[in-house]
């Protein structure tokens, strides 16, 4: 089921005020639209009433729950903002999942869940989950990526995107996307074989993987950045 609210919220341009429905959660098996909406970016978007002499549309980011049952994944979009600390919100939600864990019958299998800060991110992990990659060797590839080009992709800066619907079966595209201004750059393309080789060695033995991205965040950049700051 999907959970929504209505508020009463103002234009931040014009100041004019309207009744708007905003999601909370989102689960796909019961709204698939809603899902579009959300990939369209139109999900908690607001067109201003006042469409004469401001027009403006402007998304209004809170907290989102998407689950899809059929994949057994939860995924936690925790908008960043000046108000929230990242490391804030990784406690508390940390604290929040050993409580769900700890609430789950032994005999089921927990699902799988993940937190993102941005909807970037969110719409990326998507598309991974339903074409069926597996993202911790995602992360892993995006790691080796920036590990071996810390000049041109410094995490600090940028960050690098998988981009599903361009990706073959020959190689993965990924795009770095300047944290900052949001701007997509360079297209970076990686063998499909070194990947299929890493999954092969994900299914022996995924130790090292989870330990690298234990989640809920699991995050190449995140993960480089908290080396950063360590040393
Ligand atoms: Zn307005």
């Amino acid at each position: 089921m999907s959970i929504s609210r209505t508020v009463n919220i103002s234009c931040p341009s014009c100041g004019t005020k309207q009744d708007v429905r905003l999601y909370d959660a989102i689960n796909v098996a019961t709204d698939p639209e809603l899902k579009e909406t959300l990939m369209l970016n139109q999900l908690n978007r607001v067109d201003c009433v006042d469409c004469v002499d401001c027009e403006l549309s402007f998304r209004v980011d809170l907290p989102l729950l998407y689950t899809d049952p059929s994949n057994n994944i939860l995924i936690h979009w925790v908008p960043e903002n000046d108000e929230t600390k990242r490391e804030e919100v990784l406690a508390e939600f940390e604290e929040a999942l050993a409580r769900m864990n700890e609430m789950m019958p032994a005999d089921v299998e927990p699902p799988n869940v993940r937190l993102v800060m941005t909807r970037v991110e969110l719409v990326e992990l998507i598309y991974i989950i339903e074409a069926g990659l597996n993202h911790r060797v995602v992360e892993y590839v995006k790691y080796s990526i920036h590990t071996r080009n810390m000049e041109k992709i410094n995490p600090s800066e940028f960050r690098l995107l998988l981009n599903v619907g361009d990706s073959t079966d020959e190689e993965l595209c990924f795009v770095k996307q300047n944290v900052q201004s949001n701007e997509l750059g360079t297209v970076l393309r990686y063998g499909r074989a070194a990947y299929d080789s890493m999954v092969e060695l994900y299914d022996e033995n995924p130790d090292e993987f989870m330990e690298m991205f234990p989640g809920p965040c699991v995050s190449a950049r995140d993960l480089l950045l908290e080396d950063e700051e360590l040393t």
